[in-house]
């Protein structure tokens, strides 16, 4: 029987273990925490957003960080292999807008638990409070790994310990550390997938506001690099939700200086042209004729944004809403459809969503997980340079990983 180790209990990590143990490896994980799958029991705000219901194809496009790496693994364990994974766990699934799957349940501690089961049903020992700190290799073969005093000795060991984000979940970047004993190169980590702050003095009174079905452009220098439509909220200090992470991807692609010269502009109203914008903001100012401009596009726009609105575009609040010239009306509707925040800066990689670098994938055989470096060596998950969108991408990207992984390492050389 082929002995493995896996690093790290998250969702890579516990799939490469159900993995390998169903090719007839033994199986020993080792987590740090006294818990498993902590960061996936927080993620989609608790719900889990597990995969996304899409083709091979349509999944790579959303995996920008090395997508590609992909193929193989995705080839073998895609959407549809995974959901029927954990449909066979006892998990029901329902799929959501933007082909987002969850478990019914709306828990994520649901799918933690499915593959615990599963884990245990297929006899995997788990070692808990193991933090793994040395790999053990002699003539460029994995011999096991050490954590602290104890060592664990195995033929094949998988790394999964996670990126650099969170860190209070156990992926403190110490899979990094692991990889560059064994002679990996580090793609610099970098937060991916954060809230953009910003300094324009209106965005504290926005706080809390949440936007549904907007679109949000994001320039630099007057360029359009990226454009997405969706939900979107202000924060205290800038803006997040689902569209805003997304396009954090290309802001943090810049160096802080350009991350400066970025500008989101928000259409309000992304169904309406101009013309019909124009067309509807008339109709409302004909309805509250003698009204101030202020106290008159209720219908139009949620409360707190219209007294900006309305200062962006230079028009006296206090104008009465016969009194708006063709100019005026035409101002305030480039406010409405370009409603602009000026970035000046991204969160930090503790507030990442995921963390973008890390073990260079060159070095990494995409069929088998398996470095290139030190034979019987395994890597998998947010520990490598592979990152996607948000919308299921990261875990089916860690899933599919892991099933590979644990698959090949309990092959006989
Ligand atoms: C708030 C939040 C919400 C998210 N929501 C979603 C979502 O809805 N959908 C989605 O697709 N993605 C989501 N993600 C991203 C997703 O959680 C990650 O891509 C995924 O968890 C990566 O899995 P992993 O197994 O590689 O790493 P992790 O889940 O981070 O697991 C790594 C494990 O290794 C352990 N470990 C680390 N170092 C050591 C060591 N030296 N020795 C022993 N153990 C170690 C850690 O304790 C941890 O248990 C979210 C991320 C966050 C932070």
């Amino acid at each position: 029987m082929q002995k493995v180790i896996v690093v790290g209990g998250g969702a890579a990590g516990m799939m490469a273990a159900v993995s390998a143990a169903k090719a007839g490896a033994c199986v020993l994980l080792l987590e740090r925490n006294n818990r498993l799958g902590w960061k996936l029991s927080i993620t989609g705000k608790g719900r889990c957003n597990v995969t996304n219901d899409s083709t091979m194809q349509e999944i790579i496009k959303n995996i920008p960080g090395n997508g590609s790496f992909l193929y193989s693994s995705l080839a073998a364990f895609d959407s549809a292999s995974l959901q029927d994974f954990f449909r066979a766990q006892g998990v029901e699934l329902k799929t959501e807008r933007g082909k987002r799957v969850f478990p019914v349940s709306d828990n994520a501690k649901d799918i933690v638990a499915a593959l615990k089961r599963a884990m245990e049903k297929l006899g995997v020992k788990v070692l808990y409070g193991k933090y793994v700190d040395k790999l053990l290799i002699e003539d460029g073969a994995i011999q096991g790994v050490q954590a602290g005093e104890e060592v664990f000795e195995a033929e094949r060991v998988i790394i999964t310990c996670g990126g650099k984000s969170y860190s209070t979940t156990g992926s403190d970047g110490s899979g990094y550390m692991l990889a560059e004993q064994a002679g990996h190169s580090i793609i610099t980590p970098k937060p991916a997938l954060v809230p953009l702050y910003s300094e324009d003095k209106y965005i504290p009174g926005l706080a809390g506001l949440s936007l549904k079905n907007v679109e949000v452009s994001l320039y630099h220098r007057n360029k359009l690099l990226a454009a997405e439509f969706g939900e979107m909220l202000f924060t205290h200090k800038g803006v997040s939700g689902p569209v805003i992470l997304s396009l954090s991807f290309d802001v943090c692609t810049l160096s802080a200086i350009d991350q400066r010269q970025c500008i989101l502009k928000i259409n309000l109203k992304p169904a309406l042209d101009m013309d019909k914008l124009q067309a509807r903001l008339q109709r409302d100012l004909d309805k509250f004729s003698r009204r101030h401009l202020a106290n008159s596009l209720n219908e139009l726009l949620p409360q707190s944004i219209i007294p900006v609105v309305i200062q962006l575009s230079g028009v006296f609040p206090h104008k009465e809403c016969n009194q708006i010239t063709k100019e005026e009306r035409k101002a305030l509707c480039e406010i409405i459809s370009a409603f602009p925040v000026h970035i000046s800066s991204v969160g930090t990689i503790e507030e990442a969503i995921v963390t973008a670098g890390g073990v260079c994938v060159k070095e990494i055989n995409p069929k088998t997980m398996e470095s290139r470096k030190v034979s019987g060596l395994y890597f998998c998950g947010e520990v490598l340079d592979v990152q996607g969108y948000t919308g299921g991408f990261n875990l089916q990207a860690a899933f599919s990983m892991g099933n590979a992984a644990g698959k090949y390492a309990a092959e006989e050389f």
